[in-house]
């Protein structure tokens, strides 16, 4: 659905994601916990095919980017050398009406360099929960590390943190994949994983979360070079982004401003899409210049450069760092994804996700419950399953009609119908899930009729 149409509501894709069983509150049989989703089965499978698809076009297919998989507790000195104990801080206030706490760069729309200026601004904002102006407490920072601890004793020394961000153990590991791999600049080490962030106020449904999975990739280039690489992964990671299927309508570019920017980043662009709540940030994509390497080098005492045997002598790389968390581009992509149609007078919602993400590729309908007819479903099931990559459901209950509406708003590309002709003639009816479209296939043909 392009944002030039009108936008379906996040209210609409909550509820479809419920109802269909891509996401669920997490322990909602306790009443949920904030900021906290499981996903179900189809958003479980849509989640791995963009896993999928990011690992496959950044990382199988790029001789010079290789893979890494590091633990999410590491040393908690890491997380000083990073910065992350000392500084990954958001303001926050608390209405003294209602007590709702909020970031207060949220509250005010944009970001500022201290604490006294947010304090001004504050005495004219509206609180978003009960709508009282300016009835603030103190702007107080708040480290949104998790905290917890490692062995039988809690105290200072056995405390360690649930990683922010996937980066650190791509930095921490430099060394090593350098030497394994000899991998010579420009090169990238890649992963996705887990991270945790305490976030103030957790909302907008998959948009901010307490825990989510990155895709990142840091790529490790001459320092000359930064900029010229840094317009090269903005525009890869706009390309990427249309091929699994988001509306290009929907994207734009956002600069930091200085306020905004990390101290050490050089530049840094976000990709933001247009959600129903407004156009914010999906992909972030900087050039952090050699600031990590050298803050591992000191904290760690281990040298972290790289030798350039073309000017002879070691240098520190810069890095351009493209960065996104897998549950915004899930959000994005059911949002790109909706549609509704009015097909003979009802209500069509049909998920147009693009091929591969679409949690099942091929719906197997037998028309009928009758044993002859499940034979033959089943073999058709069992023949796709193993042949071929895709991701096959077997359906035999209710209505064909009410199957064929349930595979269109989880989005399943096509339908296999088997009825009792199929009996006399070994052919099957594919249904196309974007046209609607009905045609004939021998069943020894199947195979490649859906590979096609
Ligand atoms: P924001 O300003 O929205 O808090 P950020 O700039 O802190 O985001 P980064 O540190 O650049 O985010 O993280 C890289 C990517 O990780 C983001 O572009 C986003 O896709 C994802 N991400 C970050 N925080 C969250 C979160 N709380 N929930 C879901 N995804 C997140």
């Amino acid at each position: 659905m392009s944002q030039k149409e009108e936008s379906v509501s996040l209210e609409t894709l909550v509820s479809l994601a419920k109802r269909r069983g891509f996401v669920f509150p997490a322990s909602g049989i306790y009443g949920g916990i904030f900021g906290f989703y499981d996903y179900g089965p189809y958003g479980a499978q849509m989640a791995r095919n963009l896993k999928d698809a990011w690992w496959d076009a950044f990382v199988r297919s790029v001789p010079n980017i290789h893979g890494l998989d590091s633990a999410i507790i590491q040393n908690p000195k890491l997380w000083e050398a990073s910065g992350h104990v000392a500084g990954f801080n958001d303001p926050m206030v608390e209405c003294k009406e209602c007590h709702a706490r909020h970031r207060v760069d949220h509250l005010v729309g944009k970001e500022m360099d201290n604490l006294v200026d947010y304090t001004s601004l504050l005495k004219e904002v509206k609180c978003t929960v009960c709508g009282k102006i300016g009835q603030y407490g103190e702007v107080k920072t708040f480290n949104m590390m998790f905290k917890t601890s490692i062995g039988a004793t809690e105290d200072s020394e056995s405390i360690a943190y649930l990683r922010p961000e996937t980066a650190g153990g791509i930095f921490a590991n430099f060394d090593q994949v350098l030497e394994t791999t000899r991998a010579k600049l420009p090169f990238g080490i890649a992963q996705i994983g887990k991270a945790f962030r305490n976030e103030i106020s957790p909302r907008e449904f998959l948009f901010r979360v307490r825990e989510f999975e990155q895709m990142e990739i840091e790529y490790f280039v001459h320092p000359e070079d930064a900029e010229k690489e840094l317009e090269n992964w903005k525009q890869i990671a706009w390309d990427w982004l249309k091929v699994v299927g988001l509306n290009e309508d929907n994207l734009e570019w956002h600069q930091h401003d200085d306020a905004e920017k990390a101290h050490y980043a050089a530049d840094s662009w976000d990709i933001n899409y247009a959600y129903p709540f407004g156009s914010k940030e999906l992909w972030g994509i900087a050039n952090r210049t050699d600031y990590d390497l050298k803050a591992h080098s000191e904290g760690s005492g281990k040298d972290l450069t790289y030798f350039d045997t073309v000017k002879n002598e070691h240098i520190t790389p810069y890095v351009i760092e493209p960065s996104i968390g897998v549950s915004r581009l899930i959000l994005a992509a059911l949002h790109s994804a909706y549609t509704e149609e009015e097909v003979k007078g009802e209500k069509r919602v049909v998920l147009k996700l693009a091929k591969g993400i679409s949690p099942v590729d091929v719906a197997i309908l037998p028309l009928s419950k009758k044993p002859e007819l499940q034979k033959v479903a089943h073999e058709i099931y069992a023949k796709l399953v193993s042949d071929t990559d895709l991701t096959v459901e077997y359906d035999e209950t209710q209505s064909i009609g009410k199957r064929y509406r349930r595979q269109d708003e989880i989005g399943t590309p096509k339908c296999i119908t088997v009825d009792f002709e199929t009996l006399e003639d070994q052919a099957v009816t594919i249904r196309d899930r974007d046209t609607m479209e009905q045609k004939r296939v021998k069943v020894e043909a199947l195979t490649a009729a859906l590979q096609a």
